[in-house]
């Protein structure tokens, strides 16, 4: 199962959910555990950063 970073954009918590790809895409906004905003993002996972240089 895919692993998918957040951050909260009210605290500053980063946190980790374990979710399926159609967990994931159900879920727009996750909840913070921490102070509960739904003002989440998810950090991009370095897997999908793509470099587009080339030299
Ligand atoms: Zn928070």
């Amino acid at each position: 199962m895919p692993f998918y970073d957040y951050e909260c954009k009210d605290c500053g918590t980063t946190f980790t959910e374990e979710e399926t790809f159609e967990e994931h895409e159900r879920r727009r906004n996750l909840k913070c555990p921490e102070c509960g905003s739904r003002k989440t993002r998810q950090l991009v996972p370095a897997v999908y950063v793509q470099t587009s240089k080339k030299s």
